[in-house]
């Protein structure tokens, strides 16, 4: 999303008009970017890619162009079967791209975005790349190594957005918790963390993907010192069985994944912990879904995603055998789902009757939809506000919850 942003960005002060999905269809060349981690990711990336192709060969496109990982990683096979397509291009690429429009690549324009996002909140890439080498993971094959951008890139990055009506910025990278490593030689996420918080009408600053081994634990104490940084922590696990964790090559144990969710808890009170997890990883036995369910039962983690294990090519855990069926995959992950269903039924409940600060994302079926400090876009809870006074999108608000559901909250302006 955010490199399609900084395409758009580029091509709009070339002159050209971009569209992010355009529904009105009257566009003539089309950019596919694709994602191309896991299996699902792939197919919902050829598939859009063969859409658009249909349209060139019906004549309402004259260009099909494809970028970003799937691109990267498949280029030679899919040159041959897609040949449709006019141009492929990796995930490095950007100048290219903007030749093929007799563009040119502004470096002037770092930062510069053409955002796809509601005005108020955008997501912010502090780095590139991943040093890691966990074993079901192919986005280093396809982002290479770990390259984090200067704090005064970041910080001017995140000064453009605030001027173009930004409250909320999500901070993401592959590793956040790296950052700064390559260029610093040491982590620098707990300085920059304090740069951004100084910018004037920066509401809210999220941190996402921060990986748990060698933590930095300042983070956790500039969060709970500066009040525009969310008491929000998302923190992929992705297990929690000792197998597990060492089948994939996190570099972390059970027992430090569980000392640093306590530490985290400790510096930062009432801090909500997100985390991802993966079921289904080649040798996974029942024993492990166990220790992972009882894992969530102990320590009560606020928000938990789940995907199911994709064997990819070139990742050293290919080797292994992808021995679990895919519907056993699936039924692990809803049986852990299930439990983290019920925690999140409790936690929410414990919620009503408190009042939190809001931000209105949008008005739907005649409410609004909204979220608390402790909630992401699109993977976390929403607050549901009945639309009979007007709320200005984007705004905040303080809600007080009236009732509270699996996943969702309702609540009343007060
Ligand atoms: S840290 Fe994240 S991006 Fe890097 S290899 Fe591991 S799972 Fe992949």
């Amino acid at each position: 999303m955010v490199d399609s942003e900084a395409l758009g960005g580029q091509l709009n002060a070339n002159g050209i008009d971009v569209t992010h999905e355009n529904n009105k269809l009257d566009h003539n060349i089309v950019v596919v970017n694709t994602c191309g981690f896991i299996d699902k990711a792939k197919e919902e990336s050829v598939n859009t890619i063969l859409e658009q192709v249909a349209l060139k060969r019906k004549g309402k496109l004259d260009k099909v162009y494809v970028t970003g990982c799937l691109s990267e990683r498949y280029r030679n096979d899919l040159l041959k079967e897609i040949p449709e397509v006019d141009a492929w291009f990796g995930t490095m690429e950007l100048p290219m791209i903007l030749k093929q429009f007799n563009a040119d690549y502004k470096a002037e324009l770092i930062g510069e975005r053409l955002l796809s996002t509601p005005k108020h909140y955008a997501y912010l890439k502090i780095s590139e790349g991943c040093n890691r080498t966990c074993s079901f993971c192919a986005i280093p094959l396809m982002r290479g190594g770990h390259v984090s951008k200067t704090i005064e890139e970041v910080i001017t990055e995140a000064k453009k957005l605030v001027s173009m009506g930004v409250k909320e910025i999500m901070l993401i990278a592959q590793e956040l918790t790296y950052y700064g490593l390559d260029i610093y030689k040491k982590r620098a996420l707990p300085d920059l963390m304090k740069h951004l918080s100084d910018i004037p009408g920066l509401q809210w600053i999220r941190l996402h993907y921060a990986y748990p081994s060698k933590f930095p634990l300042e983070i956790l104490d500039v969060m709970r010192e500066r009040d525009n940084i969310c008491n929000y922590l998302d923190m992929p696990l992705q297990h929690i069985s000792n197998n597990m964790l060492q089948a994939m090559k996190r570099q972390i144990t059970r027992e430090e994944i569980t000392d640093l969710i306590a530490n985290v808890r400790d510096r930062v009170p009432g801090i909500c912990v997100r985390t991802t997890l993966i079921a289904g990883f080649p040798g996974e036995t029942r024993d492990d879904v166990e220790d992972l369910k009882q894992f969530l039962v102990d320590t009560r983690l606020d928000r938990v995603g789940i995907f199911t294990y994709s064997h990819e090519e070139n990742t050293t855990a290919h080797d292994l055998a992808d021995n679990i069926p895919a519907e056993e995959k699936e039924a692990r992950a809803q049986e852990i789902m299930e439990v983290q269903q019920e925690i999140s039924y409790e936690k929410n409940q414990e919620k009503i009757g408190n009042t939190y600060k809001v931000i209105i994302d949008k008005k739907e079926a005649g409410r609004y939809l909204g979220r608390t400090e402790f909630d992401s876009v699109e993977v976390d809870n929403e607050v549901v506000i009945p639309a009979d006074k007007p709320l200005p999108i984007g705004d905040f608000v303080n809600v007080k919850i009236t009732k509270a559901f699996d996943y969702d909250l309702e609540g009343e302006v007060v």
